[in-house]
């Protein structure tokens, strides 16, 4: 019949780790956070760093910045550069489909064409979301240590 050694009833334990667990990559290669003292000193930091204002010795921790609405904040920057590789890969697969059915001046035409599109029409309309994103970028209230 069966071995009861090979089926050990306790596991091994996980240890209790005293170090807290690493912020993932895309929070701490996140966009600057600007604090600005009580005292008018600004400094950017990344997300978990600590910052200690030189003029009044005021301690700043980006830790206490909620790290979901911080993480939306670099979703949303993502988000941004999606966009115009998916045009380009787009443009890309246009352009080949009109080389493979023998219509290569169409390939020729289409690139000022989309570039055309780009410039006047998709640029200036991300520019304004891009700038509006900038305006609603949310402020935390960090208390000085
Ligand atoms: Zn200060």
């Amino acid at each position: 019949m069966g071995d009861p050694a090979t089926h050990p009833a306790v596991k091994p334990a996980i240890k209790p780790s005293a170090v807290p667990a690493p912020l993932p990559r895309s929070v701490r290669r996140g966009p600057p956070i600007t604090v600005t003292c009580e005292c008018g000193e600004r400094c950017d930091l990344r997300y978990g760093e600590r910052w200690s204002c030189e003029g009044c010795a005021r301690t700043y921790d980006t830790n206490r910045i909620p790290l979901e609405e911080y993480a939306s904040l670099r979703r949303n920057r993502v988000h941004d550069r999606i966009l115009p590789s998916a045009v380009f890969a787009a443009v890309a697969a246009v352009i080949l489909v009109f080389v493979l059915i023998g219509r290569p001046l169409a390939a020729i035409v289409i690139v000022p064409l989309s570039g055309f599109v780009w410039s006047s029409f998709v640029r200036p309309a991300r520019r304004r979301r891009q700038y509006q994103a900038i305006a609603e970028r949310p402020r935390w209230q960090l208390r000085a240590d």
